[in-house]
């Protein structure tokens, strides 16, 4: 058991600890909730999803836990926009978010706690920085955290004093007296903001006055709260959130209690569509209901967003989608080459979870050691059809095909992938179609093979893909 992984602090490969008393601390930044998600923010969420299930395979036990992000400036404006009390809104893309998760085939975290939840862990953390002199309050009532007072601040993001300085600094050299904010620093950021008028109904109580938290202040008080304080072992986001998100985390969190926040950081890079950024304005910002309305199942979705390198970013094309179509077809084609010398239908192939890992791989072993060697999903998927290509089923007998059907199972539920799943575009077929499909079936059902081959390859003609179910089968136009 042992899983190396890129850690942003140290800019290098690690391992994470393999022994441990206690479970794998694993903490995602997770969604702010205004809105459905987009594919760039699944395609972080999958990944983590997918270390998960490779960390989970491997032998580890993982608790992981994913906040909620329900109370910001976004999701504030928009529940006002919409006339809803802010509960309400982020309950509804709360149920969104969830139901988007499990068409994905996403494991759901150990725990999912919400900022909204925790607002007087929130406020306990700022008294205690307040107290030990790193944050300050403001006459308006707000409180910022004092980034001069921690000589560690831009340790992960390497951002050097220089640039902090510059951040300090207007274009003449001279410190910005931060006029707009009242703050000492231009580079302190907000802890506690005092309540304005657009907040509406949305304040708390605070020694400070009426007010709500900043941003960067919840996931400190989230990973205190799931992780009893302690430090721990990793922490996962997409690439943006590194500075100042995560920097800042480090900071509340390191002067409150004095001891490491978090020893390994697990970033992914971005998605990009078609070689552009994602946006709204570009009208190039899709949605997993988007790409569903337009012909593609999220388990094609899934396997286009965690087909490549998590460290490289994406190109998410629809030519990309395509060829994920036709990359998971090929991977059906090689489960039922299995099943077929195993004498077993394609319904009849289990759902290997991470407790049926085998011990040795065998001719997959090299797929499951890139899973473990920094999660290059690619090369394992590279491996996977390398062994495809060399056809195994010709050679094995039903216990060898059975051992290699466990190890692929294995790896497809280290992907996530569930093979059969495809919501097919079901178009009615005309019935002389129908009628030899059916006696297709009454043939295999019969266990006259020839027969049921002949008819299958004389739908082909007609232009018909049979695909069988557990209790019947459907056609699928070509
Ligand atoms: P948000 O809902 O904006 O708080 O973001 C949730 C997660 O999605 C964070 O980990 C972000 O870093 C990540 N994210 C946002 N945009 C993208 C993108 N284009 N590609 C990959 N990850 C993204
Ligand atoms: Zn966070």
């Amino acid at each position: 058991m042992s899983v190396q992984l890129y850690d942003t602090h140290s800019r290098s490969v690690q391992a994470l600890p393999s022994e441990s008393d206690h479970p794998l601390r694993f903490y995602c930044c997770g969604p702010t909730v205004y809105g459905p998600a987009h594919i760039g923010n699944f395609r972080t969420f999958l990944i983590q999803d997918t270390l998960r299930r490779v960390l989970e395979v491997d032998g580890y036990t993982v608790k992981h836990v994913r906040n909620i992000t329900d109370v910001d400036d976004k999701t504030i404006r928009r529940s006002q926009e919409e006339g809803l009390p802010l509960n309400k809104f982020t309950a509804k893309w709360t149920d969104k978010f969830h139901a988007d998760c499990t068409a994905l085939n996403m494991l759901p975290p150990s725990v999912e706690p919400s900022a909204v939840d925790h607002i007087p862990q929130q406020i306990a953390l700022v008294e205690q920085l307040v107290a030990k002199g790193h944050a300050y309050a403001t006459e308006d009532g707000s409180v910022y955290f004092r980034v001069s007072s921690f000589d560690n601040y831009g340790s992960l993001s390497k951002l050097k004093q220089r640039e902090l300085q510059t951040q300090n600094e207007n274009s003449a050299g001279e410190l910005n007296d931060a006029d707009e904010y009242d703050r000492e620093s231009v580079t302190d950021f907000a802890l506690w903001k005092s309540r304005k008028p657009e907040d509406g109904d949305n304040y708390w109580q605070s020694p400070w006055g009426e007010g709500r938290p900043g941003w960067h202040l919840e996931c400190s008080a989230m990973v205190d709260s799931a992780f009893e304080g302690e430090t721990i072992d990793l922490h996962g986001g997409g690439i943006d959130l590194c500075f100042p998100h995560h920097e800042n985390e480090i900071a509340q969190s390191e002067c409150a209690h004095g001891h490491a926040f978090c020893n390994h950081w697990f970033h992914s890079a971005h998605l990009m569509v078609e070689g552009a950024k994602m946006s709204k304005s570009l009208g190039n910002l899709y949605t997993l209901d988007d790409l569903r309305e337009k012909g593609f199942s999220p388990m094609v979705v899934r396997y286009t967003l965690i087909a490549g390198s998590y460290r490289q970013q994406l190109n998410f094309t629809f030519d990309g989608l395509h060829a994920s179509q036709s990359a998971l077809l090929k991977l059906e084609r090689f489960a039922e080459s299995l099943l077929a010398v195993t004498g077993e239908d394609k319904a009849a192939m289990p759902n290997y979870t991470s407790k049926d890992a085998p011990a040795d791989f065998g001719r997959l072993a090299k797929a499951w050691d890139a899973l473990r060697n920094n999660l290059n999903t690619a090369a394992c998927l590279g491996a996977i059809f390398g062994v495809i290509g060399s056809n195994p089923a010709a050679s094995l007998d039903a216990d060898g095909a059975r051992e290699l059907l466990k190890a692929f199972g294995s790896l497809l539920y280290a992907l996530g992938i569930n093979l059969f799943t495809a919501e097919e575009t079901k178009v009615d077929a005309p019935e002389n179609i129908l009628a030899m499909a059916q006696q297709r079936w009454d043939a295999k059902q019969a266990k006259d093979w020839a027969k049921a081959d002949e008819l299958r390859d004389a739908l082909l003609a007609e232009g018909w893909v049979v695909k069988d179910r557990k209790d019947g089968f459907d056609l699928e136009a070509q």
